[in-house]
């Protein structure tokens, strides 16, 4: 049978890191393995889900390249084909009202607790008359079998095995007429014909509920792997202080898609000791019965690192559209994809995140420098350094439009230094403050060249004057 597995977040907030990763490895499964990936958006709680979440879910997965191929479809869309199903459990005989009050649920498990046994629901409705239920409050629960044991080859845990007198009578529907998630679940996961339920460990008590009840219904069983959960390094499961932010946040932070796919792959999946893939190769390799079992560490450098190296292996056209969704968000102008093909691999050896490359492409793409580093001025220019300066200015101004290139350049900055006696970092630093605004920037030749004359001219001009009009005041109030 053809595999079809199914993402099924609750929209009661932002898709974060750990949610991500389940997406993701349903994703590389299933396309590794010729399967299809459904959405359903568990939406039954309504009361905590929401429009603004299920937005969120759906343009993190976007921007993971997680599309699935069928849906969003809504639970909440299913409603009433969940209950019709509780009911022909009870036609059926395999389920039934109960009718027992909160209160007198409260007392049987104080009486448990006293005579020192697990509290469970003991299934006193189980054999109450329908005539004495019809008009009160009910809940529907499940006959859960009470004797025996049932198991399955977990595909990442192996086997698992829970004795059925662990459990109890699951409710179903509660009294507002509103199905619970393990009905719900069983329910929609049959008729989207799943075959691969593939979902975080901490469902792993719900699955021996699932399975009962599946069987009570007369669905085929599908496989299970449980994926161990993520944990921060000081070993406590993840949380919003170890990075469990939103994916959307890694974006905003600077993250390319394809290192946060690559690193959420690499916690607990390995192919021999590789670690940088593309996205293509992990469609082809990935394979989920292949996760290790422990639980995985979260390490935010690791993942800094790795995007860092995917940045540097990546084409200038692959980066276009994460670094215009940058410049957008700084509200810097944007050239177009052709020229910022042409810029990027000036500042992919030294961006670790996008948002650092785009900050870095600042002073190229804004007509004015919105400020100097006025330290830098202070440590890197002093008055005897403007006449090299104003030399190397003129000079520059002679090279025509055809010779403004890096032979050309560099031989007009040689040349001004052997004339005054300097060397190239003490020209090189006021430059490129004068340039830039800061002392960062690509090489000194390659800085001109991408700025053009007249924008080196002019910028060079406007510097100068702004140093020497600093240095006078400085003297003055000295
Ligand atoms: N809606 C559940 C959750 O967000 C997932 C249910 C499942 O995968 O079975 O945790």
């Amino acid at each position: 049978m053809a595999l079809r597995t199914r993402f099924a977040p609750s929209p009661t907030g932002f898709l974060h890191i750990g949610g991500a990763r389940t997406a993701l490895f349903c994703h590389l499964h299933a396309r590794a393995h010729g399967g299809t990936t459904i959405l359903r958006i568990e939406d039954t709680d309504l009361q905590r889900s929401s429009q603004e979440a299920v937005d969120a879910i759906l343009e993190g997965m976007r921007w993971l390249g997680l599309q699935p191929d069928e849906g969003p479809f809504f639970q909440s869309d299913n409603h009433q084909r969940h209950l019709a199903e509780a009911r022909r459990l009870i036609d059926e005989g395999r389920a039934y009202r109960c009718v027992c009050t909160v209160a007198e649920l409260d007392a049987m498990r104080e009486e448990q607790r006293q005579k020192g046994i697990k509290p469970r629901y003991d299934g006193r409705c189980r054999h109450r008359p329908p005539d004495q239920t019809t008009d009160l409050p009910s809940v529907i629960r499940f006959k859960t079998p009470s004797t025996g044991h049932v198991s399955w080859n977990d595909l990442i845990q192996g086997e698992i095995r829970f004795d059925n007198n662990e459990l109890d009578d699951l409710v179903l529907v509660r009294s507002d007429n509103s199905p619970t998630y393990n009905l719900a679940v069983v329910v929609d996961d049959h008729d989207m014909d799943i075959t691969l339920v593939l979902r975080g460990e901490d469902h792993i008590s719900n699955t021996p509920r699932q399975i009962h009840l599946l069987e009570a219904l007369g669905y085929r069983r599908p496989d299970y792997a449980h994926m161990p959960l993520l944990h921060g390094s000081d070993g406590a499961k993840l949380s919003k202080r170890h990075g469990a932010v939103s994916v959307l946040q890694y974006r905003e932070d600077g993250f390319l898609a394809v290192a946060v796919n690559n690193y959420l792959v690499r916690l607990g999946w390995s192919h021999g000791d590789q670690e940088f893939f593309t996205m293509t190769e992990l469609e082809n390799l990935f394979d989920v019965t292949r996760l290790g079992r422990s639980a995985t560490i979260f390490n935010r450098e690791k993942l800094l690192w790795l995007n860092g190296q995917h940045i540097r292996a990546s084409q200038p056209h692959e980066l276009t559209h994460e670094l215009s969704w940058h410049l957008e968000r700084l509200g810097l102008p944007n050239p177009g994809p052709e020229t910022l093909s042409s810029i990027i691999p000036h500042f992919q050896e030294r961006s670790k995140t996008m948002a650092e490359m785009a900050e870095k492409c600042r002073f190229l793409l804004v007509d004015d420098l919105p400020s100097y580093d006025q330290e830098a001025i202070r440590r890197h220019y002093a008055p005897d350094l403007h006449p090299p300066l104003e030399a190397l200015q003129q000079r520059l101004q002679q090279l025509n439009d055809h010779s403004w290139n890096p032979a050309h350049i560099e031989s007009t900055f040689k040349s001004v230094l052997a004339d005054h006696h300097l060397k190239m970092g003490k020209l090189a630093q006021p430059v490129r403050i004068a340039l830039t605004g800061t002392t960062v920037s690509p090489g000194i030749y390659e800085t001109l060249l991408l700025l053009g004359k007249n924008k080196t001219l002019l910028r060079l001009q406007q510097g100068l004057d702004h140093f020497s009009t600093l240095a006078r005041q400085e003297t003055q109030s000295t």
